[in-house]
């Protein structure tokens, strides 16, 4: 059995909510700006939401939400003309706070002497907007890879640090989105500096706001410089029940046994039955907000004098990353599969006291053959049962 999971993300004590209209998100996106950070946020690009730099609201993709299912995605227009009624984004937090290529250190030879040097921390003050309760469980989990005192990586560290998070609680499910049955959403229970939940437009002409809360002090700074009134107690509940019914209308789950079910299958016959559809692509640990592999390149100039060490992403579904002397671990495609779910869903509990997924669908939206997890996990559980 695993151990049971330890808190990923601390539990603040929000402030009591307040009402921002919607017509004054540039405001706050405004302060912010103000406070010297650089905005990250949802934007269009490549015909999908991704995260990335914005200059205000304008940049927002209001309006528009993503039609995901397994191998697929889709932008469109949506009915009640929201900032933020998209769902999981093409990229995730990890692009920002780990990103896919990072320079170690420079390396110079002359007179006989070797001289190693590492790169400045880049590591700017950011604010994050539209940051999902998935993602913050994300952050939480790459937290204890990367942010664990004696084996910390200080960029990662520093980055992490000075990001400034706002959250905003999801008032609508994606096709793929199981994070409720992960514990993990759709409601931003800790981590954030500010946290939104958007209400749309009425269809009595009541006018579309956010309900806003602080959850550390420099969200609560934030908030002094907006001037805001309390909600009342009939938008708090409209917004509550958004996110309910959103956690309600999540037409995808994860088994409730996974981690000892998939530890006690390891011989499975279905991952074979995998194998035959996986294209060992990987993009499902690219997309993944948790997968942290990496992999280190050197590259020299023409001398040889001069070289650069470089740390990038990698995957457990490429043949080099098992590569031990004499050959790869883990040959197979039905392996690969095998040890990706595996360390996602049970060993991860053993490594860091909590699963390595959360419930976010990225796996399952970009694998061009549509595996799921979801589906895969309950179909080790039932060819195990005989059913
Ligand atoms: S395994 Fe898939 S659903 Fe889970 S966190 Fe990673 S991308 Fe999201
Ligand atoms: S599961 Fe899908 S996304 Fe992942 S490696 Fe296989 S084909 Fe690619």
């Amino acid at each position: 059995m695993p151990p049971p999971d330890t808190p990923v993300v601390p539990s603040p004590t929000p402030t009591p909510a307040l009402r921002l209209d919607a017509g004054r998100l540039p405001h706050l996106l405004a302060v912010l700006t103000a406070d010297g950070r650089e905005l990250i946020g949802p934007v269009v690009s490549g015909g999908a939401i991704v995260y990335g730099p914005i200059t205000g609201a304008d940049d927002l993709p209001k309006g528009l939400v993503d039609d995901q299912a397994p191998g697929r995605y889709r932008l469109v227009a949506g009915e009640s003309g929201t900032y933020f009624d998209h769902v999981a984004t093409a990229n995730s937090w990890k692009t920002f706070l780990f990103p896919p290529e990072q320079k170690i250190c420079d390396i110079a030879h002359a007179d006989g002497a070797l001289t190693v040097t590492a790169p400045p921390v880049d590591a700017p003050a950011r604010a994050f907007i539209g940051v999902r309760a998935c993602d913050l469980r994300a952050m939480g989990i790459l937290g204890k890879v990367f942010d664990n005192g004696d084996f910390a990586d200080p960029a990662y560290a520093a980055r992490r640090r000075n990001a400034l998070i706002v959250a905003v609680n999801c008032g609508r499910a994606g096709g793929t989105c199981f994070c409720t049955s992960m514990g993990t959403g759709p409601k931003a229970d800790g981590g954030y500096d500010l946290a939104l939940t958007e209400v749309p437009a009425g269809g009595d002409g009541a006018p579309a706001y956010f309900t806003l809360v602080a959850g550390s002090d420099a969200g609560r700074r934030i908030l002094d410089r907006l001037d805001l009134n309390r909600a009342t107690a009939a938008e708090v509940e409209t917004a509550a029940a958004r996110v309910a019914a959103c956690a309600d209308s999540m037409g995808r789950e994860m088994i409730a046994d996974a981690a000892e079910m998939l530890g006690d299958n390891l011989d499975s016959p279905h991952w074979q039955t995998v194998a035959e559809r996986c294209l060992n692509c990987a993009n499902c640990t690219m997309a993944c907000p948790t997968c942290f592999c990496s992999t280190v390149e050197d590259v020299t100039d023409l001398t040889g004098d001069n070289a650069e060490r470089w740390r990038k992403w990698d995957s457990c579904f490429t043949l080099d990353h098992s590569y031990m002397h004499g050959g790869s671990l883990r040959r197979s495609g039905a392996a690969r599969y095998r040890q990706w779910i595996t360390h996602k869903l049970a060993h991860w509990h053993d490594q860091f006291g909590t699963s390595g997924c959360t419930g976010c669908g990225r796996c399952i939206t970009w694998c061009p053959v549509g595996i799921d997890i979801t589906e895969e996990a309950r179909a080790v559980r039932d060819r195990a049962a005989g059913t």
